[in-house]
């Protein structure tokens, strides 16, 4: 924790850098320590200010359930704090490194989203660092709350959030997870759909809704409601791993905390390529090692340098293609998704994740969805065998199907949309004024060089 007096001395320092940095007239970037973006690529040059030091909570209001917060602080630094309080952000991310700002620029989710939407609908203000060199304030209301809602899906285009006041919620000590299987995709939406509109299951109140689908025909979903008393609590930290647990029981106990981060220890389940679910292996990890971010360093290595794949080539195997996406579907739709999905892309498992916009009467301008659907969202994380030379074959034909099925695509990863039709998906009309009215030299990168431009 930090006070307010040392926050703007920071913020001060701050903009003196920015404004330096702004003079050379090279693009601005960030220096941070942590990523979770999944589109190595050279930047060329740019000139890095530097916010490693902006990861810190300033203050949680325990009675009116709210946090300050600066924008680089990771979700884990935040849940620590509020849980002091009893309290938890409304969305948390599953990654421990998602940071707060990260999550609301870049359009997070998890299985509280049913409920409270995506992080940027749990925020109350912000203070944002624009490309003219200013510090600014958005709120809903009064001069800046275009950007407040133009905010999210912008990838730091627009500006930096630097300090940013969110909503939390209260927690009680443990989850209750219940598992439910399906075979049929149809009877899984539609219990996904009332589950979601009755907020309960068999008149118990649902307070997460997430869910899994291993192959064709083994669906689940997975339940969360909080209690104070558990018969037992469930550790999968260490020897036991997470995903793997769904299929194994119908019922099951954790702590607050672990529910929390029970995708982080394995990141999902794609530990599984750098070996850690290998018995032996986990071991020489180690407790410590198992964590998304130590995953996340060695496979952005691999996909910067392609290592396994020259080597996989010598042995005279095909070239693949990384197919790492989330994407949201409305539910009306999904059925026809799932069917596409196993057909054409087929990575297992998949996490799949309901998420409706909270306030109806609202629009966040650069990630406009059907404020009166249901959407899922599914995510899978890998490889797939190249279908052609074109090493992106899956990825262009995913962007076309969630396009063709009213769908939204998440930037954080590769995207190959041609320009027109981005700015059609992206509201290039409401991002010009943005641009425009907050960055109007352009010192940040715009959203289609940052998330689809190569090189
Ligand atoms: C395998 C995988 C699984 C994922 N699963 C989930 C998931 O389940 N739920 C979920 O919510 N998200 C998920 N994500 C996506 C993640 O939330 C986004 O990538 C998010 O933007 C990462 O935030 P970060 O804080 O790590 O930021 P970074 O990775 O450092 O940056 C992401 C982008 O946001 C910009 N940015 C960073 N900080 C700020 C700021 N303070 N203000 C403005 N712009 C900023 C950066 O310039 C960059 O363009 C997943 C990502 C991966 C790789």
């Amino acid at each position: 924790m930090i006070t307010q007096q040392e926050y703007n001395q920071k913020k001060k320092r701050l903009l003196q850098e920015l404004n330096s940095a702004v003079k050379t007239g090279q693009p601005i970037a960030l220096r941070k320590k942590t990523t979770n973006l999944f589109r190595p690529r050279d930047q060329g040059d740019v000139s890095r200010i530097d916010v490693t030091d902006f990861t810190h909570v300033i203050f949680v209001d325990a009675k009116n359930q709210t946090a300050e917060v600066e924008g680089m602080a990771t979700y884990e630094i935040i849940v620590q704090e509020t849980l002091k309080h009893g309290l938890m952000p409304a969305v948390v991310p599953q990654l421990k490194t998602i940071t707060l700002g990260g999550a609301v620029t870049g359009v997070g989710i998890e299985s509280s989203s049913f409920r409270y939407g995506f992080p940027h609908e749990t925020l109350l203000s912000m203070e944002i660092l624009t490309g003219d060199g200013r510090i600014i304030e958005a709120k809903p209301t009064g001069a800046n709350k275009d950007l407040f809602y133009g905010f999210p899906n912008s990838y730091g285009s627009l500006g930096y959030a630097i300090k940013l006041k969110i909503q939390l919620m209260p927690v009680k000590r443990y989850v209750k997870l219940t598992h439910i299987k399906y075979t049929d995709s149809k009877a899984y939406l539609k219990d996904l759909q009332k589950i979601c509109d009755d907020k309960k299951w068999q008149n118990q109140q649902v307070d997460f809704v997430d869910g899994m689908m291993y192959q064709r025909g083994e669906y689940y979903i997975v339940l969360g409601q909080m209690v104070d008393e558990a018969p037992y609590v469930s550790d999968y930290t260490y020897k036991n791993i997470y995903y793997k647990s769904i299929l194994e029981r119908t019922e099951d106990y954790l702590t607050i905390e672990d529910y929390i981060w029970r995708w982080d220890t394995d990141w999902f389940w794609c530990s599984v390529n750098m070996g850690a679910q290998n018995p032996i292996l986990r071991r020489l990890y180690g407790k410590d090692r198992l964590r998304s971010d130590r995953f996340m360093k060695i496979f952005n290595f691999e996909m910067r340098h392609g290592y396994k794949q020259k080597i996989d080539k010598l042995f005279g195997k095909k070239p693949i293609e990384f197919v790492i996406q989330d994407v949201e579907i409305p539910v009306q739709n999904c059925e026809e998704f799932i069917k596409y999905y196993f057909k054409t892309i087929n990575i297992r498992p998949v996490w799949v994740c309901p998420v409706r916009q909270l306030d109806k009467g609202k629009t966040w301008s650069l990630y406009g969805l059907d404020p009166s659907k249901l959407y899922i969202n599914f995510g899978f994380w890998s490889s797939v065998e190249a279908k052609t030379k074109d090493l992106a074959w899956h990825n262009k034909s995913l962007e076309a199907k969630v396009t063709e099925l009213r769908g939204k695509k998440s930037l954080y990863s590769s995207a190959y949309y041609d320009k027109n039709v981005f700015w059609k998906l992206y509201n290039s009309k409401e991002y010009n004024k943005l641009k425009k009215k907050y960055d109007p030299k352009s010192s940040f990168k715009d959203l289609y060089t940052k998330t689809v431009k190569r090189g």
